[in-house]
């Protein structure tokens, strides 16, 4: 590959978890239910969890950042797989957690606030910054973005203009004047959704609107956990075709951020009738991803890419020389440990 990546990989999936703040509205006078076990050996890689009846739970990563770690110490972590990307690699970015974990801090941040840019607005920067720095070499990028949620394994296109697209999200249809979105399969067997908006990215501005507008058009749902809390997946996508013009050398990389549906569990989110349905969706597509990405992590033979959208849509970015990283957000309130347990599991089976 191209422009000589160093990557120090074990293998091609690392997990990284990132534990939230405290924010005012959690419980007031919370123990301490999260700590980080000092020994030299698992610094800045362990965590451990505290349940209620004293039982202790430790678990390694390849990074763990506590509530400390601000947007851009964990951009510096993950800034030299972004850059693979631009070296024509494919690379997946998921966030795992419950509602309220951090998810969506992580992925996207708070837009309006450049210290709280997300890993999505941060990485675009640095691709395009990248792209116009290597044209002295005689490199022609050309970017395209697309972002698309799905939602009860219907996909619906983020980056459409928002007053059409919200105006179908009441009627209940998945995009505009109820067009529904399929997965096609390519030639050479690359899944794509044919009639996606893409977007060409040719400056910074135009990143920030992009954003702005897929921000806009996320749909929200009420549970009781959180009155934002997201019940879909958002997949933002960015397609990098390279050509130098020199050597006439080509490269196609791509990068995926995914910011996953809440992971929690049925009962927490005292679920009914539609949400129901919802949630069993939900439960259904993340174990159909974590079915995947430990075949990956096996190296079995065959990997059940087909049984969900998602994983279907991803699967030529994932396995092969495709990178994945997978965060695992927390939450540090005690409410949230048995929620914390079962993400803290899922992300050590994979790991
Ligand atoms: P999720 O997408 O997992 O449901 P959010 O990203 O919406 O969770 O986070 C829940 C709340 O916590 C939001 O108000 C968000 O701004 C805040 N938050 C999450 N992570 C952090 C962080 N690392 N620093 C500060 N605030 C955070
Ligand atoms: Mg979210």
């Amino acid at each position: 590959k191209l422009h000589n990546t160093i990557l120090e990989l074990k293998g091609n999936i690392r997990v990284f978890c990132r534990v939230r703040p405290l924010l005012p509205d959690d419980a007031i006078g919370t123990e301490t239910v999260i700590s980080y076990p000092t020994s030299t050996e698992t610094l800045g890689r362990g965590i451990d969890l505290l349940q209620t009846g004293g039982q202790k739970y430790t678990f390694t990563f390849d990074k763990v950042f506590s509530h400390e770690a601000s947007q851009q110490d964990v951009f510096v972590e993950i800034s030299q797989l972004v850059q693979s990307a631009l070296d024509g690699y494919k690379v997946c970015i998921f966030a795992y957690g419950q509602t309220g974990s951090g998810k969506t801090y992580t992925m996207l941040g708070k837009p309006n606030a450049p210290e709280q840019k997300g890993l999505i607005p941060r990485s675009l920067e640095q691709i395009f910054q990248t792209s116009q720095a290597l044209s002295a070499q005689g490199w022609k990028y050309r970017l395209q973005a697309s972002m698309l949620e799905i939602y009860n394994e219907t996909i619906r296109d983020l980056l459409l203009p928002n007053r059409i697209n919200s105006l179908d999200m009441a009627r209940g249809e998945s995009g505009v004047s109820g067009k529904q979105y399929t997965i096609k399969h390519d030639a050479s067997g690359n899944a794509y959704v044919p009639d996606l908006t893409i977007v060409d990215v040719c400056s910074i501005k135009e990143i920030n609107l992009l954003l702005e507008q897929a921000a806009q058009s996320r749909s929200v749902g009420k549970t009781l956990m959180n009155e934002h809390s997201s019940r879909s997946h958002s997949v933002f996508t960015l397609r990098i075709s390279g050509v130098n013009e020199n050597t006439e050398q080509h490269v196609q990389g791509v990068l995926n951020l995914i910011d996953l549906a809440g992971s929690e569990r049925l009962s927490r989110s005292g679920a009914t009738g539609d949400r129901l349905k919802e949630t069993q969706a939900i439960n259904k597509s993340l174990s159909c991803l974590s079915d995947v990405i430990f075949a990956l992590a096996k190296r079995e033979d065959h990997v059940p890419f087909r049984n969900s959208k998602l994983t279907t849509l991803l699967q030529p970015c994932l396995g092969g020389d495709s990178k994945t990283l997978m965060f695992v957000n927390l939450s540090p309130e005690p409410s949230s440990v048995g929620e914390s347990l079962c993400s803290l599991r899922f992300a050590a089976r994979v790991n």
